[in-house]
């Protein structure tokens, strides 16, 4: 019997420290600052070093790593305890040096890349001196990433890349790109079609056409970018040639999961001013907190954010367990797809307890509500997240070819008069 739901008192030491640090330290800057991956903004430099400097004294730097790579390896279940209280800042994940795409970019140089790759391009975005860009999807389709055209050809001892890749996120202020693109198009296997490449952004050939922002952004930061002519020596290829579907599921593997960590944050902050506000607001002689459709609402989002948790933390601990994102696809999956719901609704609920203000753009909950979409598109869109589920959890099941099921009651209780024959009177009485 080993199921236990409590914090190590040494970890929950740290976790407290993060809490009132990233409460009282790292949610001014979301206030002062621009945006989180503009890295070498002088304003930027002075406010966020002295603050990644504490969390590196803290030993909760880069939590997602292990010690391998200068992180403290404490395992997806801590992290997620961690990115919990990360998610309600928009500076924190980057003060504690774990924000996306960066995280899952690292990933992949740390998993796929040559010891020249890692020296160059890993260890400054580890110490966040520079961000990267994840430039796969095109603009004619995301979701589906067989339909992708940019194409990389070898000519002598470079590769050259031409095509045009959609919401690039943070190119505009990446060192560099990892570009996904079609090297095989007649490759037996669809999957083996295309390949990964580090693309540095100085390349000649790199064009952003324009950044697009969503509702609610400080700055546009999703690139649509033109690779024309782009050339980059052989050895930028990541991993195996056709092998850029294997090397993405190993980034979007964590990436997925750390957004649900995040987003469990978000949520709870949205719920705890929803709390706040129901006790506090009076209408018709009585708190809102005493109208029973308000408690309704408290009551749907806690069970819904409780069991959220739960779902996300029981994933976290089989990652930790399997070591594999690939034996967890199922979970990591089925957290994708509740995120956005899950989000959407308590954030929801908070904008319309809170009423005129809580439309305004003086309160988060639009900007939580655009969040939930995105969590919903980013990483791939919920559907096909849902998918996944259904298939995988089809597999442990079996088609028959009884005419009625053999769960019906009828057949049900014609085996256990089987087994008790001694009971057809009482039987017979019951459905007499
Ligand atoms: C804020 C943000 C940041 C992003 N950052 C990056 C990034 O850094 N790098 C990058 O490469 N991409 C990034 N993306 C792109 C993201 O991966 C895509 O938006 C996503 O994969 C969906 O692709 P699409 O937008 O082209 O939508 P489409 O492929 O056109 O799909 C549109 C809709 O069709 C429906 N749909 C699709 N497939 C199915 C299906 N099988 N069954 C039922 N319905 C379906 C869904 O409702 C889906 O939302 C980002 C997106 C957002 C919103």
């Amino acid at each position: 019997m080993s199921w236990n739901f409590e914090t190590d008192p040494e970890f929950q030491k740290k976790l407290d420290w993060a809490e009132t640090f990233v409460r009282t330290d790292v949610e001014p800057l979301d206030h002062l600052l621009g945006a989180i991956y503009d890295v070498k903004n002088p304003d930027n430099i002075r406010l966020v070093r002295p603050l990644q400097a504490k969390v590196k004294a803290a030993g909760l730097w880069a939590c997602h790593l292990g010690p391998e790579l200068g992180g403290p390896g404490y395992g997806q279940v801590k992290l997620a305890l961690l990115n919990e209280i990360l998610g309600q800042s928009d500076f924190a994940p980057v003060v504690f040096g774990c924000q996306a795409p960066d995280t899952g970019n690292a990933e992949i140089l740390a998993h796929y890349g040559t010891p020249a790759q890692k020296a160059r391009f890993l260890q400054p975005l580890l110490d966040n001196e520079i961000v990267s860009c994840f430039s796969m999807t095109e603009p004619h389709g995301g979701a589906d990433p067989l339909v992708f055209t940019t194409r990389v050809t070898q000519e002598g001892d470079e590769w050259v890349i031409n095509g045009e890749k959609w919401f690039s996120s943070n190119a505009r202020w990446a060192d560099f790109l990892i570009v996904m693109a079609v090297t095989d198009p007649d490759a037996a296997l669809p999957h083996k079609r295309m390949s990964m490449f580090i693309v540095p952004s100085d390349t000649p050939g790199i064009e952003i056409i324009r950044n697009v922002g969503f509702a609610g952004e400080r700055e546009a930061a999703h690139a649509y970018v033109r690779y024309t002519n782009v050339r980059i020596p052989l050895d930028h290829l990541l991993g195996e040639r056709g092998e850029g579907f294997a090397v993405a599921q190993t980034r979007l593997g964590g990436g997925r999961i750390h957004h649900a960590m995040r987003t469990i944050g978000e949520a709870r902050k949205a719920l705890d001013m929803m709390c706040e506000r129901a006790l506090s607001r009076v209408t018709q002689g009585e708190r809102l907190s005493e109208k029973q459709m308000v408690q309704e609402k408290i009551a749907d989002s806690w069970i819904e954010l409780k069991s959220f948790r739960l779902l996300v933390l029981e994933t976290a601990w089989r990652i930790d367990k399997t070591q594999d994102y690939r034996k967890v696809r199922k979970d990591i999956a089925a957290v994708k797809a509740a995120m956005p719901k899950v989000l959407n609704d308590i954030a929801s609920r908070a904008l319309q307890i809170h009423g005129s203000i809580g439309v305004s753009t003086e309160m988060p909950f639009v900007r939580q509500i655009i969040s939930s979409y995105i969590m919903g598109l980013a990483d791939g869109p919920t559907e096909v997240h849902k998918i996944t589920v259904a298939k995988q959890v089809l597999r442990d099941y079996r088609p028959t070819n009884d005419l009625f099921p053999a769960y019906s009651l009828i057949s049900a209780r014609e085996r256990a008069l089987e087994q008790y024959p001694e009971f057809e009177a009482l039987a017979e009485a019951e459905y007499a």
